[in-house]
């Protein structure tokens, strides 16, 4: 049976001032303050975290950042620390997003890093991996999410494994409106855990939660969700709107209902 709660989380990436943040929390926060059946995670930019986190106080509704270093303090212009993350009243951070990896030199070992700083902060990693279009059509898409899955678990033990949830994310379908199918997602999803199997035995492989991201909308993520080894969605444009963020959310709970 599956026991895997699902977790979707949104990614605001750079949208929102404080204003903004507020009232999209706030909406969120309404539909989902008491749910106990799937973890909701908002993750807005570092300037409103803050603000975001008053309004998620005694909320079942998670706060998590977008990006973070893996040093605690210190001489890093611009950067920002897990304590500080902690300190706003983060749960989450997401680690290795595409968008790191293509604009801001993101590699597998920065990412392989900050999971341990998470881990030893007790943040939550949501560790994003996935292939490039050039790379799926040249047939590279299991070597290169092995390089990735390998080189951020590196040297991570068997408990902090178990606490990291991973995201697949096809870097061809992030923001261009053309998600992976379900059976596409959910073969690269079941490769992942298979590897997670090998490097950390079945037991912890079965209960690491795999979210998809990639153009989830409303529209399509029942579908994605009705995959045995797909646990959740990471959503980045359709959770700048109140409304659809909370229908992909009521239906991925009512399709891992049904699944
Ligand atoms: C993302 O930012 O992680 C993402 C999946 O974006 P979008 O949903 O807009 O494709």
């Amino acid at each position: 049976m599956d026991v895997r709660k699902p977790i979707i989380a949104g990614n605001w990436k750079m949208n929102c001032i404080i204003d903004e943040a507020l009232v999209l929390a706030n909406e969120i926060n309404r539909a989902f303050v008491d749910e106990n059946s799937c973890d909701v995670v908002l993750c807005p930019p570092f300037t409103a975290l803050l603000e975001v986190s008053e309004v998620l106080t005694d909320s079942n509704v998670s706060l998590g950042a977008q990006n973070m270093h893996w040093e605690a303090q210190g001489a890093y212009t611009g950067e920002t620390s897990a304590p500080m993350l902690i300190d706003t009243g983060c749960k989450y951070v997401i680690i290795g997003h595409s968008e790191r990896r293509q604009f801001f030199a993101e590699t597998n070992a920065t990412v392989n890093k900050k999971i341990k700083a998470a881990m030893q902060n007790k943040l939550i990693p949501i560790v994003c991996v996935g292939e490039t279009l050039a790379e799926r059509e040249s047939n590279k898409t299991f070597n290169v999410i092995k390089e990735q899955v390998l080189g951020a678990f590196a040297g991570i033990s068997n408990i902090d494994a178990s606490n990291v949830v991973l995201a697949y994310e096809p870097v061809w379908a992030i923001g261009t409106g053309k998600n992976a199918t379900s059976k596409q997602a959910e073969e690269v999803h079941l490769f992942i855990r298979n590897l997670m199997a090998e490097l950390y035995g079945r037991e912890i492989a079965d209960s690491i939660r795999i979210q998809y991201g990639g153009s989830v909308k409303a529209e399509n993520v029942e579908e994605l969700m009705k995959e045995k080894d797909i646990d959740g969605a990471l959503v980045g444009g359709a959770s700048l709107k109140a409304n659809s963020f909370i229908e992909i959310i009521r239906k991925s709970i009512k399709a891992k209902k049904s699944a």
